[in-house]
């Protein structure tokens, strides 16, 4: 059994977050040899014949689409590998601004520049705009997370090896955290600077942005049991996907107004960084951005202008 994992436009977390496997690894190379894993190992070039290729990362230039490409090639299961893989992650917030505003940042202002101002050569371009992984290619499995937490990662990578199916779970976070709805009288929507939020009850209720009602779980809501607001890192729950008119946008407004005694209008004016708060890790998908009530759209044309 040979096995890859792929880097595009990501932080390399991913793959970290395999080796964080530890001990496990021992089991895991006993059966399966690591073929090519450029943030592991010094192999330059994904070889034929891949049983199972990871691959992290959303595609942002040339070269990640060619890799991608090579790779789905090489490889009989590919499998997207974290949010950033599966949903553009938070590359894809560099839609945000324009590619020419990107370039320069990095390779003319940046404070590493050097001073002859010479841009290096062999710089791939940028695409047009951001991709998930599965924009562009076809994908066996999809394993959301930024980056997967270990625990997931564990049940999974043995079942993919051994070519078993489990049965995983499908829920929301809300549906994975403990907390009871508190007293929503005087609703407010709070940043989350503002005050320390109350650790047994709802931190929705208490007027945080927390995305638990609309993100996939599996990741034991581990922000909500910390005191911290979920931010959407394991991208959109089931129910979001499947449905065509439901976006993140709409049903975490409809859910905070059937939660306090706000109209959706009033909500809608209350939210604040859209791209940030509701997309930050959905904002480069084709599939998010066509759903026909999402706000991608207008914030990504907004922002080049
Ligand atoms: S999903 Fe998160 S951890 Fe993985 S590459 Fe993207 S930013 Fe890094
Ligand atoms: S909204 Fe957040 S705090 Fe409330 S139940 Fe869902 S995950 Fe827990
Ligand atoms: S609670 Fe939300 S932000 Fe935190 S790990 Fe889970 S999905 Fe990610």
């Amino acid at each position: 059994m040979k096995i890859a994992i792929e880097e595009l436009a990501g932080c390399s977390g991913c793959t970290i977050a395999v080796l964080d496997l530890h001990e496990m690894l021992l089991d895991v190379v006993e059966k399966a040899e690591i073929v090519y894993s450029p943030v592991i190992m010094d192999v330059k070039e994904p070889p034929e014949g891949i049983d199972i290729a990871f691959v992290t990362g959303a595609v942002r230039n040339e070269e990640n689409r060619e890799r991608l490409k090579m790779i789905r090639k090489r490889s009989k299961v590919l499998v997207a590998l974290g949010t950033c893989a599966c949903y553009g992650g938070v590359s894809g917030l560099s839609m945000l601004s324009s590619n020419a505003e990107i370039f320069n940042k990095v390779y003319r202002n940046g404070a590493t520049v050097g001073e002859d101002g010479k841009i290096p050569s062999g710089v791939p371009p940028f695409t047009y705009r951001a991709f998930a992984v599965g924009d562009l290619a076809m994908m066996d499995y999809y394993i959301t997370g930024c980056p997967p937490k270990e625990n997931f990662l564990r049940e999974i990578i043995p079942a993919l090896i051994a070519g078993d199916s489990l049965d995983l779970s499908r829920k929301s976070v809300c549906s994975e955290c403990d907390r009871k709805m508190g007293s929503v009288e005087g609703w407010k929507l709070k940043r989350r600077y503002e005050g320390v939020p109350d650790r047994e009850h709802c931190l929705l209720g208490q007027g945080y942005l927390c995305l638990g009602p609309v993100t996939f779980g599996r990741c034991g809501a581990s922000c909500p049991k910390n005191n911290v607001p979920c931010h959407g890192c394991n991208g959109p729950s089931l129910d979001i996907l499947r449905e065509p008119c439901r976006d993140l946008y709409n049903m975490m407004v409809r859910r905070i107004s059937d939660l306090t005694d706000h109209k959706e209008k009033e909500i809608e004016e209350e939210l604040y960084d859209v791209a940030h708060t509701m997309y930050p890790f959905t904002i480069g998908s084709l599939i998010m951005e066509d759903k026909e009530n999402s706000k991608i759209r207008d914030l990504v044309k907004e922002r080049s202008l």
